[in-house]
């Protein structure tokens, strides 16, 4: 999959721009504060609908009455558009796939597209909460059930918390808990299995590509760690259904067993909710032994994982951006980097503030940006 044309108007400090990409790689160099991660995010917002802003108005020029983009890419050989209008006034947005009014969950997974950013270099380090975000936003894209199925166990668990709460202060019976705890254990057994299969994908994937861009064949391992208590049943088979009934099962005893715990404290203390990853180096646990260098490139073999994985799903590459991560990276993972890129054929989309993060041959295209305009310099 990749993007032929981008055309912004109104768009954060850009008034209007319009762009041919290379289906290669892209580099936009220019001083900080000129306008290039608002490219990258202008991507990245019409591919997912997010944007680094809490309130998608701000994405407006300020000034400007309604910011408008356009992509034009190319998807399994077909040509597409997308185009979002945002008025600066109302809190609402409209959608267009191929000039048609669209709704956000057709919108959503169109142009296929991951992103890296220096903030995803915290995610390694952080709450378990990033990384379950990570998880769980990697296989939504992918499988757009498990988005629901996540929405619905969310729901069941604020539920059931409210009951909880209601149970100790002796407003609700505690009969009504035993249908919560049903509906719990069905959601966790379903989400616990897509999240066990990822991992176990991710690790196949990430192990070779951190072999590839580490500086010393580094082995990466990730591990999936389940709230509080260990699984007692065997993981050797986790498509079967019998291994699917057990883990209903364990879910039910194990709720049954913090029950008392549960209404004392007025919340779900069991669940995938509570679930976090573990990233090892060469059997060191990352989080706490990995030194900056190592963290960077973990962070960077996962979203290059991810990358392959939703190229699994969608039957192409999506398309790579990478904000200012050149400067994280030394030499040789920089040269690494790029040369996996080019073989792969990813279209990829780069921003830095030096020309000298890349080497001399012509690879690509390279753009500079200045105070929201672009201009073409190779
Ligand atoms: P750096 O190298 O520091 O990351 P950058 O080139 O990536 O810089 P961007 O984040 O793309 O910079 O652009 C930031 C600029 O855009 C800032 O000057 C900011 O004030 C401006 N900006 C952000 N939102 C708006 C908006 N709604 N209206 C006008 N300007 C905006
Ligand atoms: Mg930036």
């Amino acid at each position: 999959m990749y993007i032929t044309e981008i055309f912004l108007k109104d768009y954060r400090n850009i008034f209007e721009l319009r762009l041919d990409l290379s289906d290669g790689i892209n580099i936009f160099l220019g001083r900080n504060a000129q306008g290039k991660t608002n490219i990258l995010e202008a991507i990245y917002f019409s591919s997912v609908l997010r944007a680094r802003t809490s309130r998608i108005q701000e994405l407006v020029r300020r000034g400007g009455a309604q910011a408008f983009l356009k992509i034009n890419f190319s998807r399994a050989d077909v040509s597409q558009d997308l185009s979002i209008e945002i008025p600066a006034e109302k809190r609402s947005r409209k959608l267009f796939l191929n000039g048609s009014m669209a709704r956000s969950k057709e919108f959503i997974g169109r142009l296929n597209s991951v992103m890296f950013s220096p903030e995803d270099l915290f995610m390694l380090k952080s709450a378990p909460l990033k990384r379950r975000q990570f998880l769980d936003g990697e296989i939504s894209q992918a499988s757009p059930s498990y988005y629901e199925m996540l929405t619905t166990y969310n729901r069941i668990v604020y539920q059931r918390n409210r009951l909880l709460k209601q149970i100790r202060e002796r407003s609700a019976r505690r009969g009504n808990l035993e249908m919560w705890n049903e509906q719990l254990a069905r959601y966790a057994t379903q989400i616990l299995l897509y999240r066990l299969i990822a991992v176990d994908r991710l690790n196949e994937v990430a192990q070779e590509i951190h072999k590839k861009i580490s500086a010393r064949n580094e082995k990466l391992l990730i591990e999936y760690k389940l709230n509080k208590v260990a699984l007692d049943i065997p993981t050797d088979n986790l498509r079967s259904d019998a291994f699917k009934k057990d883990l209903f099962f364990w879910y039910k005893k194990n709720l049954h067993a913090r029950i008392e715990n549960d209404i004392a404290r007025g919340t779900t203390s069991f669940g995938p909710h509570l679930d976090d990853l573990n990233f090892f180096v060469d059997e060191m646990e990352l989080k706490t032994y990995g030194s900056q260098g190592q963290l960077r490139t973990a962070a960077l073999s996962l979203k290059l994982s991810e990358l392959e994985l939703l190229r699994t799903a969608a039957g192409e590459y999506p398309v790579l951006l990478l904000d200012d991560v050149m400067s994280e990276l030394d030499a040789a993972r920089r040269e690494q980097l790029l040369t996996f890129l080019k073989l792969k054929k990813i279209q990829t989309i780069i921003t830095a503030t030096e020309r000298k993060y890349f080497p001399e041959q012509n690879f690509g295209r390279i753009f500079f940006v200045n105070a929201g305009k672009v201009f073409l310099m190779e």
